[in-house]
């Protein structure tokens, strides 16, 4: 069975994260989200727990194939003990590969045998991230074409 981890921050996830999980699924037979917990980065607006919840709630129709799990050490340590060789990222504009560059070199030289594959956004999600939903969820604005229904739901109980 080929199965691959795909982490991020997911703070919260969006329509642009489930594109990405949703075209890796094709490919692989099973999908471990993985939830970086970072300590030193104390400005996710949402608990592990949250982001999980929002995740499940999210993928629902897709959960016979997905896990979630967190991740507080190295991201390719906990990709070997998960029993994985392949990390998933998503590409929305060339802005993403600089850091994507850096980090798959960086993963490479921690541990040869995992390996960062890369899938590219539908066109209409290129410009999304967490941080704009979470701006525009701070400002009121309309939030339904970016995240489903129950992420919407938590960002507004967040903000009022
Ligand atoms: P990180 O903090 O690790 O960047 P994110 O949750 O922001 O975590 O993103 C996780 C992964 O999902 C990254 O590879 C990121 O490029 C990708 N991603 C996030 N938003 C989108 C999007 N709109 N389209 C495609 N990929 C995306």
């Amino acid at each position: 069975m080929k199965k691959a981890v795909y982490p991020g921050s997911f703070d919260p996830i969006t329509y642009g994260h489930i594109d990405i999980a949703k075209r890796a699924l094709k490919v692989f037979d099973k999908l471990i989200i993985m939830i970086t917990v970072n300590p030193n980065k104390t400005n996710a607006l949402f608990s592990a727990e949250e982001r999980i919840e929002m995740v499940r709630e999210s993928m629902k129709e897709c959960m016979d194939r997905i896990e979630i799990t967190t991740c507080e050490v190295l991201t390719v340590t906990k990709t070997l003990e998960l029993g994985s060789h392949h990390i998933v990222r998503g590409l929305r504009a060339v802005t993403d590969f600089e850091y994507e560059f850096q980090m798959t070199h960086a993963n490479r030289v921690l541990a040869k045998k995992v390996d960062s594959i890369f899938f590219m956004t539908d066109n209409e999600y290129s410009f999304l991230s967490s941080n704009t939903v979470k701006e525009i969820a701070q400002f009121k604005g309309e939030l339904k074409t970016f995240v489903p229904a129950c992420v919407e739901e938590k960002l507004r109980q967040k903000f009022n």
